[in-house]
């Protein structure tokens, strides 16, 4: 088994992943249950004592759960950095935000060491991808308070590989530092690998005779849906690779060789996953996710929103650690019930994008008296009015429901850089 990043950690039993994660649990809530204000406060008001009180797994999962609006709510009432902090902030050497996709943005303070963490966690990412130190990695993002790409550039330093930043440019001159650098792969959303994709193709630049031979895909879900990714794959004749991971949380998840789900870095995170209703641990539902390694500013047992199906089995690629089915398949809040059918924009997603010539789109949400109704946007390379009829059908095939397709001229929906927003509602 070459190629795997940390392999004995990649491949240890369930037994001893248990033991092992365990071990951090203990040692984490000695170190920030007597020292991190938010912690401290949670965990009491759920009658924990002492750091000794947790005893066992039974114990963990009786610690409170962590909303993001709780730690909105805690930075609001004690600015810019709230509560969330295990040493005085002198001891902090970087900071990054949330996009603010759903809410105002979060700001996280990273020490030294969580930093540090941070890339090793990308060293997962990469290597699963399967990254070198004889890759450059070139990151088509204009370097900001978000953290995501912050995080993978110094993964890529962190794995020996040559790291290449990409600000300050607009699509054409990355296209052409992409071939100029000779760089092997690319890291950035997968909406925006598809953007970059479009632009080579007005241009006349074939991607697929570039060195490019790698995708890795953070920052939206997406490259796990199976037609966004054979779509990304064809365009830039590359293999692309699902990546999830979190400002608040850390770089958890990465896909391998197999590509058959995010496999969670279950060496650095403990994965949980839970009915959104009743709290029960469930195969399908809302992941909640514990950092082991970010003591300065941990969570412990968060509720990310996003909805995810465990995949039970072995992969191929010999590791143990747990995969997620499909990677993330949309916000737990996110579904949509169209005359009594659930419907996931994911799965919306995963039709459109089986249809090449829809450059980009948009689903509109409104309310017709008590009913969500969906109105679906296509934009058309060519001959508009044909491929939305298309649409409209493998919509009313595949999800049973008949939506409104309406095609709109080329250009006139947003591209993004960063996190697509793809579902809006009308009031
Ligand atoms: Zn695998």
């Amino acid at each position: 088994m070459m190629g795997l990043y940390d392999r004995a950690l990649e491949t240890l039993d369930g037994e001893r992943l248990a033991a092992l994660q365990w071990s951090r649990v203990r040692r984490l809530a000695q170190s920030i249950f007597p020292a991190n204000p938010f912690i401290a406060r949670k965990w009491r008001a759920a009658g924990v004592g002492a750091a000794g009180d947790l005893r066992g797994w039974r114990d963990f999962a009786r610690l409170p759960l962590t909303t993001k609006q709780e730690l909105a709510d805690d930075q609001a009432a004690h600015p810019p950095f709230g509560t969330n902090l295990t040493f005085p902030l002198v001891r902090y050497v970087r900071v990054h935000q949330t996009s603010g996709t759903t809410g105002a943005p979060l700001r996280w303070l990273d020490t030294q060491e969580s930093w540090d963490w941070w890339a090793r966690c990308w060293g997962f990412v990469f290597r699963g991808a399967g990254l070198g130190p004889e890759d450059r990695v070139f990151f088509p993002f204009s370097f900001g308070l978000f953290v995501g790409f912050w995080a993978g550039f110094e993964g890529a330093r962190a794995l020996g590989a040559l790291a290449i930043p990409g600000g300050g440019q607009d699509s054409a001159q990355r296209l052409a530092a992409i071939e100029g650098l000779g760089a092997t792969a690319i890291c950035c959303t997968p909406s925006y690998a598809l953007h970059l994709g479009e632009v080579a193709r007005e241009r006349g630049v074939d991607l697929a005779t570039l060195p490019v031979r790698a995708t890795v895909h953070a920052g939206e879900p997406g490259a796990g849906i199976p037609a966004v990714r054979a779509r990304l794959e064809a365009l830039w004749g590359a293999r692309a690779y699902d990546h999830a991971g979190m400002t608040e949380m850390g770089a958890y998840g990465f896909e391998c060789a197999a590509q058959s789900g995010l496999h969670v870095n279950e060496s650095e995170f403990i994965a949980e996953v839970l009915d959104p209703r009743t709290g029960a641990p469930a195969d399908d539902g809302e992941l909640v996710l514990s950092n082991l390694g970010r003591e300065g500013s941990p969570l412990v047992r968060y509720r990310t929103g996003d909805r995810v199906r465990i995949e039970r089995g072995t992969c191929a690629c010999g590791r143990t650690f747990r995969r997620l089915a499909g990677g993330i398949l949309g916000r737990v809040d996110d579904m949509l019930v169209v005359r009594g059918v659930n419907v996931f924009p994911s799965a919306i997603e995963g039709i459109v994008r089986r249809f090449p010539a829809v450059a980009e789109f948009l689903i509109e949400v409104y309310r017709r008296g008590e009913l969500d109704e969906v109105r679906l946007l296509v934009e058309a390379t060519a001959d508009a009015p044909a491929v939305a009829g298309s649409v409209q059908e493998a919509v009313r095939v595949d999800l049973g429901i008949r939506v409104e397709v309406v095609p709109v001229a080329p250009q006139t929906l947003p591209r993004y850089e960063l996190k697509a927003r793809r579902l809006v509602r009308l009031p």
